[in-house]
């Protein structure tokens, strides 16, 4: 039986996506990734979505806060204007009295915003101000002072025309800009006597509404915006560039957050609220607050980026548990492989895993246990069988030898007296003369004759003849080599076959010697037997072998004539 191929087990255990461990491995992990991606995809979006509400949420606030500090801020600097223009010593109507310059220097040292303040009488000069400034000069075509000589007024922000030079710059870099407050003076008969009029630094508009903004806000990237009735950015100066806001912030003037693209291509969260200054005239200003969106969900997105490093590390873990399941799963299953591999090399020992393993391997297991011990008592059967068969063969072989063997005697031999045949003897007797003619060693032939056979029979019957017959045979092969050759030639007559014996007189020594040995012999029965010999040797120029058996046939003859018991030569030519 041809083995299979012995392949080493290493090589069989090599880790490939088609075997079961890849396959489990390979489905445990991807399915766990792709679990986990989704979640962390779907709780990443939750996450942005609740974030920007919760940003939104508080753009929004902070929009409230600063536009209610400006709302507050601005109507009690205007009360601070109005409340001067009503003090007993204003409605005197004595504009040069000194206690105005100091109800003005005090209100000023009390509020550092009052970057001027000043008394005008009604035709436009200035009267009395802090640090003297503007005084004595016109401020008839001032749109305060033409506003205020009929009420309260409240003015948009301007740049200083007059004031410029006179002061000191901002410090955080704006220009030099004002908002103006502006209140009649009328005395007690309801005549105007002047005009209170104050400058507000925009530097304090700033800081009220930067007030509403914590550090934690301005981290965040949120900006806050002051825009006027208009949609102008009147604060921060760099972006008062930009003529009006986008078109989604000026629909509403109460916005709640949006997400807005600036024309920066930027998106933000932004949250628009009006300034209620509850003042006289209302500015129309709305606060802007804005945030970059990417700033605002920034916390979402490293929390989905946590979570899909957290899903990848997952998928990592699911794995390596999946391979090491996988392995203890096929584990078994390569032992089965293994073992019926051995099994199959013709391993009788090999040994299948029996407890201790998943059910089914289990019940496999013994499936292939009792299978291979059934195909194993078979083989041993069949093995049985096959000796016995050959067994059978060998006898039956020897049998037929035997039989071959008897075949062959009974073919080359005389039954009766066990010597060689006349067929045998013809065949040998053609070897010789071939045989002659390549060496030139020659052949004898003697052909012996029992005398008086006939008598023998006729005295002592058939059966006692038979006996003489076998006596005469082994007589003949006692007086002859081992090399020479006997054989029954006829009823009682036999041939002798000499072979390498070319000389005449050597034949006859040899016959001589088989008569004599005849002659003195004991035979049952008749008591003594003689025979007659005819001798001849081969000759070169013989045309074939029955010349020779011829010769001695004539010598036998010659024999008989000459009255038996004798051997002779045949004469040589
Ligand atoms: P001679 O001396 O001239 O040879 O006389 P002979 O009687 O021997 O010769 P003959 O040829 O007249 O007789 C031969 C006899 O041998 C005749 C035959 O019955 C007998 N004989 C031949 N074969 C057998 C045999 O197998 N068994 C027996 N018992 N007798 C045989
Ligand atoms: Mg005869
Ligand atoms: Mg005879």
């Amino acid at each position: 039986m041809a083995l299979p191929p012995d392949l080493p087990m290493a090589q069989k255990r090599t880790f490939t996506l088609r075997s079961l461990r890849g396959q489990l491995t390979l489905w445990f992990s991807g399915l766990s990734l792709l679990t986990l991606l989704c979640v962390g995809l779907y709780v990443g979006r939750l996450a942005t979505q609740q974030m920007a509400a919760s940003a939104g949420a508080a753009v929004h606030a902070m929009a409230l806060t600063a536009a209610d500090l400006l709302g507050a801020g601005l109507r009690e600097r205007e009360m601070d204007i109005v409340l001067l223009s009503q003090a007993p010593h204003f409605t005197r109507g004595d504009l040069t009295h000194p206690d105005l310059l100091l109800s003005l220097l005090r209100r000023r040292a009390l509020r550092e915003e009052f970057a001027w303040l000043g008394v005008v009488d009604p035709q436009g000069n200035v009267v009395q101000a802090v640090d003297g400034l503007l005084q004595g000069q016109s401020v008839a075509q001032r749109p305060w002072f033409i506003a205020a000589r009929s009420g309260v007024y409240a003015g948009d922000v301007h740049e200083a025309l007059l004031l410029e030079k006179m002061l000191p710059k901002p410090p955080d870099g704006e220009p030099l800009r004002f908002i103006d407050f502006a209140a009649p003076i009328f005395d007690h008969s309801g005549e105007l006597v002047g005009v209170v009029g104050a400058h507000i630094h925009w530097h304090w508009v700033t800081q009220t509404v930067q007030a509403a903004f914590d550090q934690r806000a301005r981290d965040s990237g949120a900006e806050i915006l002051i825009t006027n009735a208009q949609g102008v950015v009147l604060y921060p100066q760099k972006m008062t560039h930009q003529a009006q806001l986008p078109a989604e912030l000026r629909t509403g003037r109460n916005q709640r957050t949006t997400q807005v693209r600036w024309d920066d291509g930027l998106d933000y969260l932004a949250s628009v609220v009006a300034v209620d200054s509850r003042t006289s005239r209302n500015l129309g200003w709305s606060i802007v607050v804005r945030q970059p969106l990417h700033q605002a969900l920034e916390p979402a997105h490293a929390m989905r980026n946590q979570l899909l490093a957290l899903g990848l590390l997952a998928a990592l873990a699911f794995g390596g548990v999946a391979l090491h399941l996988a392995r203890s799963f096929s584990r078994p299953i390569e032992q089965l492989a293994e073992a019926a591999h051995r099994i199959e090399r013709g391993d009788s020992e090999a040994e299948f895993p029996a407890k201790g393993q998943l059910m089914e391997v289990e019940q496999l297991s013994q499936s292939l246990r009792s299978m291979t011990r059934t195909l194993l008592a078979h083989e041993r059967e069949l093995e049985a069988v096959n000796q016995s068969l050959e067994a059978q063969v060998l006898e039956r072989t020897e049998a037929l030898e035997v039989a071959n063997r008897e075949l062959e005697h009974l073919a080359t031999h005389d039954p009766l007296t066990g010597v060689r045949n006349r067929r045998h003897f013809d065949g040998k007797l053609a070897e010789c003369f071939a045989a002659s003619r390549r060496t030139t060693l020659g052949f004898a032939v003697l052909l012996v004759d029992a005398d008086h056979f006939k008598k023998i029979n006729d005295t002592h019957g058939h059966p006692a003849g038979d006996a003489v017959l076998q006596a005469l045979a082994r007589l003949l092969n006692d007086a002859v080599r081992s090399v020479d050759f006997v054989a029954r030639y006829g009823g009682e007559e036999f041939a002798v076959l000499l072979p390498h014996t070319a000389d005449g007189d050597t034949a006859l020594v040899v016959a001589e010697k088989i008569r004599s040995a005849i002659a003195h012999a004991p035979f049952p029965g008749p008591g003594q037997v003689t025979v007659s010999i005819g001798a001849s040797v081969w000759q070169p120029s013989d045309s074939g072998a029955e010349a020779v058996v011829q010769r001695a046939d004539a010598a036998l003859y010659q024999a008989k004539a000459a009255g038996r018991n004798r051997a002779v030569l045949s004469p040589q030519a």
